[in-house]
């Protein structure tokens, strides 16, 4: 039926760079044998999935949005997916993003852009737009996602869907192509806050493959959003993100929701996060700094896009480098490495770099201080609801400031999760709303969600 569905809309919607039909209807068909033969098989099993492309996947094409590693066989696959087929999840296809995950919009996609169900002329959000929009046009029940500053998140915003950032070492990263390494993070999309559950169930826990995997049991989240019950919770309204400035509709929704959490009996109390502004500023230099790091292995030389210089009959290697990296990397990636290499520089690293790294503890503070007083804490996801395609492509600022509510989480490598939150009076277009909880708890989150 989805792949189906997959067929009947995707032209239009473009969730998916790649459908692996022959794949997943063999992976459906091995459930049916094994539920014949009365084997008792995981919760999940035979639920068919959607993968961003950013997760290596063993014998299909994995691209991470580049034309770098346009037709890559990964010859592995990641830690997560590893647990999807495991789990008997037949995996639909890979979805969409923008290149190595640098984006809120999925225009910076090397093979054009995912549209938004809602409104195909409007962006689904980013980087995981994909995702988000398989599982809002019904192509996919689930989705994987990877949230380095909001791309799990503002796409569920901006798509009326559920979309999950676990604590940060919650789920593996082994397997991903890593954009900001001390900030990446997998997990779920879905249409409800239960079905995030249990594919974060399947997803999550601990993998000696990756250094920074937590080494503890999956936070009970299957059972919190059966609970579903938020009495006597304390619920932090953050001061600095609590809808000021952002679009009339989202704070509208937003406002409208905060009440019903005091109606069903939570006590929202006001918090403060001052550094929250210096956030966004922080972040465009890590991220940057990380991923002009991590992207260094796109070098033309062990795999990947590799390019011949034009006009030099022996080139050197260094020029063969150069010129598939000028070749392979779309605008938005070399701007940040350019970004990246110059805050890292020696005599700009502690102006920079540095500056970036204080402000980050300045941010885990303000949380720590947050969740004295509050169990969870609760913000718009997203200030707009999804703009057009085209809109913001030429003005990487205004793009950037998408990112505001959904970047301090990673900073602190706390989960974060944005569920539907109503549609915006003007616009008749879905907002989201965000609830972060301290790290390892976020069992929290779908107990509120
Ligand atoms: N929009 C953010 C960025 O462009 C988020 C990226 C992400 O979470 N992968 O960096």
């Amino acid at each position: 039926a989805h792949l189906d569905r997959i067929a009947a809309v995707d032209d239009d919607v473009h969730a998916f760079l790649q459908v692996d039909r022959d794949g997943a209807l063999a992976a459906a068909s091995e459930v049916d044998r094994r539920r014949a033969a009365g084997e008792s098989l995981p919760t999940l099993a035979g639920v068919p999935i959607a993968v961003k492309d950013i997760a290596t996947t063993r014998g299909l094409v994995t691209t991470a949005g580049s034309k770098m590693l346009e037709g890559w066989v990964p010859p592995y696959d990641a830690t997560i997916v590893t647990r999807l087929r495991e789990a008997g999840m037949p995996i639909l296809g890979k979805t969409n993003m923008d290149e190595f995950a640098m984006g809120s919009s999925t225009e910076h996609s090397a093979y054009g852009p995912s549209h938004n169900p809602w409104d195909l002329e409007r962006i689904p959000g980013g980087s995981g737009g994909g995702s988000s929009a398989a599982v809002a046009a019904f192509e996919a029940p689930l989705a994987i996602g990877t949230d380095t500053g909001g791309s799990i998140r503002q796409p569920a915003a901006v798509t009326g869907t559920v979309g999950i950032k676990p604590t940060y070492g919650g789920v593996s990263r082994y397997g991903l192509v890593a954009l900001a390494s001390s900030l990446d993070q997998a997990g779920p999309c879905s249409r409800s806050v239960l079905d995030a559950a249990l594919l974060h169930e399947v997803i999550g826990g601990h993998d000696p493959m990756d250094s920074t995997s937590i080494d503890a049991p999956v936070p009970p989240v299957v059972e919190a959003a059966r609970r579903a019950d938020v009495k006597g919770m304390r619920v932090g309204l953050v001061k600095e993100i609590s809808g000021e400035g952002f679009q009339p509709g989202v704070k509208a929704r937003f406002d409208e929701s905060v009440q019903l959490l005091t109606e069903l009996g939570a006590e929202v109390v006001e918090v403060s996060c001052p550094s929250f502004e210096k956030g966004l500023a922080a972040y465009y230099l890590i991220l940057p700094s990380e991923a002009s790091s991590n992207l260094a292995r796109f070098d033309a030389m062990r795999y990947g896009l590799r390019v011949g210089p034009k006009g030099i009959e022996r080139p050197s290697a260094e020029q063969v480098m150069a010129a598939s990296r000028d070749a392979g990397f779309g605008d938005e990636v070399k701007r940040r490495i350019i970004l990246g290499t110059y805050a890292l520089s020696s005599g700009y690293y502690d102006a920079y770099y540095g500056q970036a790294q204080k402000v980050r503890t300045l941010i885990a503070r303000d949380f720590n201080a947050a969740f004295e007083q509050a169990d969870v804490l609760v913000t718009p996801t997203a200030p707009t609801t999804a703009f057009k395609i085209g809109e913001k492509i030429d003005d990487p600022m205004a793009m950037y400031l998408n990112d505001v509510a959904t970047i301090p989480a990673n900073l602190a490598g706390i989960p974060g999760m944005s569920i539907p939150n109503g549609l915006a009076d003007e616009d008749g277009l879905p907002s989201g709303m965000q609830f972060l909880a301290p790290a390892t708890k976020d069992e929290r989150l779908y107990q509120v969600g």
